[in-house]
């Protein structure tokens, strides 16, 4: 039986479409959001009617069977998935910068013996782990004499379980669902639900410093690695197994969000945790947004730590069908395996009562299969949401999300100050109302990571500079307001700006130095995190 392929433009595989209804939905529902009385999808592009630049390099006979210089790999491989590359893709067929070969190593021998080949004839070499990046992570830089891109996704095994630590070895390269797979029979279990889970891999998420699903503590991917290998054109680094250290600098961290820039992670150890049997699940309605995130606050500084806490504002909870859009919407929920949670989510409940929350009690009690309502509604137009980005870009619907993170002190003024920014850009590129919404993804004590989703309705011959007008304004009200470019959508070529203008300038220089001596020749993602 043959492969399934993944769609070269889009998520999911080849000849996959959405379930009959869905789109249906979405369109009904992107046509009230933004006026547009009928679509006019373009159609999706084929692999037969893009024509590719010739490779400009040949690999060596050594390197001939791991290498591929086919049509399909170097389309599959141009681009990652922001809005951008979808609108380049789908509307313009834009293909002229694809990689000039991409290589599928299967042992840390061939990536080394990879990397020699760029450093001796000047190739930049570009780690793609799922091609999910939504910020030019993985497309090939414009100004590189050749590129070969690095699929990992041979190195996709769990090698090595301690069940007495909770902790893997896992293989840098694996793919969400195959990772938990794997890692199943042992009761163990990462629970990193990034939406974009299905198709990115460990490397990935450590490599850009990802986020999953957990709202406190274990937020960021930084919070479960133990330690990392990783092949560097000047050799091989390995960083020692512990649960923590004193020792100086944490050399791990210093892959943690290199971004390709530093060498090939190949793998990596991760703390686990057991699998949860133990969960409390509810929905808080808010009538007042600043009363709500007051809630959610005092919630984030209880040391209470919900496995969810996600405030989500109610046109956007209206817009997914959880809420009416009368109440702005907590989704909350705390989940072990140790010992029943009632009394978490009874003092979690008190701070919403305090601050206006209602909930249906009755719910609560209800067993767990019969709890759905509007966390369930949300979640699962959230896990759809990847596979309607392409549908939205073919009608000239930009869906997209730029998302920081603030001190509490600071957080009301960013939100003002993003939310105009952004109307007013889109009114600007499109001469037309968009909208911008927010909701808290992740929170911390000091401050919450917030997440704005804008909707605009462009024009579809001018689409990527429309989408770029329009995140450029949005980016840069972030920075201006004192959050970060990114809390987790990382930086890739597309947030250097505005990471330029956020990190230390010094910081940079002494990146740079690190970088001279892992990569002298400049080999590694060029353009990432700093110029090369
Ligand atoms: C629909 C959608 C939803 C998303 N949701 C989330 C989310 O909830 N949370 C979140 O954090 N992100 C999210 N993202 C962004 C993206 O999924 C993450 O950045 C993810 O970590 C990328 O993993 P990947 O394996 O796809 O990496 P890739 O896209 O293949 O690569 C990303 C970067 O990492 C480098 N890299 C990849 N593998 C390695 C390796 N083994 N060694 C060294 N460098 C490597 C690449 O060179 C590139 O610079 C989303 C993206 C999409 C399209």
């Amino acid at each position: 039986m043959s492969e399934r392929r993944r769609s070269f433009y889009g998520w999911g595989y080849e000849g996959e479409a959405p379930p009959a209804g869905e789109l249906e939905w979405f369109e009904r529902a992107w046509a009230k959001l933004l006026g547009v009385e009928r679509f006019d999808p373009a159609p999706m592009p084929r692999a037969d009617e893009i024509a590719l630049r010739a490779p400009r390099i040949a690999p060596p006979a050594s390197l001939a069977a791991v290498c591929t210089t086919g049509h399909h790999a170097r389309l599959a491989h141009s681009y990652g998935r922001s809005v951008h590359d979808l609108a380049k893709m789908i509307l313009r067929r834009d293909f002229s910068n694809p990689p000039d070969a991409v290589a599928h190593p299967k042992t840390e021998a061939e990536i080394a013996q990879l990397l020699d080949w760029c450093g001796e004839t000047g190739i930049a070499a570009i780690p793609f782990g799922g091609g999910s990046s939504v910020v030019g992570g993985v497309n090939p830089p414009a100004q590189a004499k050749a590129v070969l891109t690095m699929d990992l996704s041979h190195f996709d095994r769990v090698l090595e379980i301690d069940p007495i630590s909770q902790a893997a070895r896992v293989q840098a390269g694996v793919l969400g669902p195959s990772l938990e797979a794997q890692l199943k029979p042992s009761g163990l279990t990462l629970r990193f639900f990034l939406q974009a889970w299905e198709f990115s891999s460990l490397g990935g998420w450590i490599a850009t410093r990802a986020a999953g699903h957990y709202a406190t503590v274990y937020t960021q991917i930084d919070d479960h690695v133990e330690s990392l290998r990783v092949v560097t054109p000047a050799g091989i680094l390995e960083s020692r197994r512990l649960p923590a250290s004193g020792a100086g600098p944490s050399p791990d961290r210093m892959f943690i969000g290199s971004e390709g820039s530093l060498g090939i992670i190949t793998e990596a150890w991760v703390r686990l945790h057991r699998r949860p049997t133990f969960r409390q699940a509810t929905t808080v309605g808010f009538k007042d947004w600043e009363k709500a995130v007051e809630a959610v606050r005092r919630l984030a500084q209880s040391g209470l730590y919900p496995a969810n806490a996600r405030l989500i504002e109610a046109s956007e909870a209206r817009f997914t069908e959880a809420g009416d859009g009368t109440r702005h919407l907590l989704v909350l929920s705390f989940e072990g395996a140790d010992h029943p949670l009632d009394t978490w989510m009874k003092r979690a409940l008190e701070f919403c009562a305090d601050h206006g929350g209602e909930w249906d009690a009755k719910a609560l009690e209800a067993p767990e299969s019969q709890r759905s309502g509007a966390a369930g509604s949300w979640r699962d137009k959230f896990l759809r949401g990847p596979y309607l980005r392409e549908h939205a870009i073919a009608r000239g619907v930009m869906r997209d999300t730029v998302e920081t993170a603030i001190p509490w002190s600071g957080f009301l003024a960013l939100e003002r100050k993003v939310k105009d920014a952004t109307l007013a850009a889109i009114r600007e590129a499109t001469g037309r109302e968009g909208s911008c919404t927010v909701r808290f993804t992740h929170l911390y004590p000091d401050g919450p990571a917030p997440y704005f989703t804008w909707h605009a309705y462009g024009d579809k011959a001018r689409l990527p500079e429309q989408f770029w007008a329009i995140k450029s304004a949005a980016s840069q009200a972030m920075i201006d307001a004192g959050g970060t470019i990114t809390h987790h959508h990382a930086l890739g070529r597309d947030h250097r700006e505005w990471y330029d203008q956020q990190r230390p300038w010094l910081f940079a220089e002494a990146f740079k130095g690190a970088k001279k001596r892992l990569d002298p020749l400049g080999v590694m993602n060029p353009g990432v995190i700093v110029d090369s």
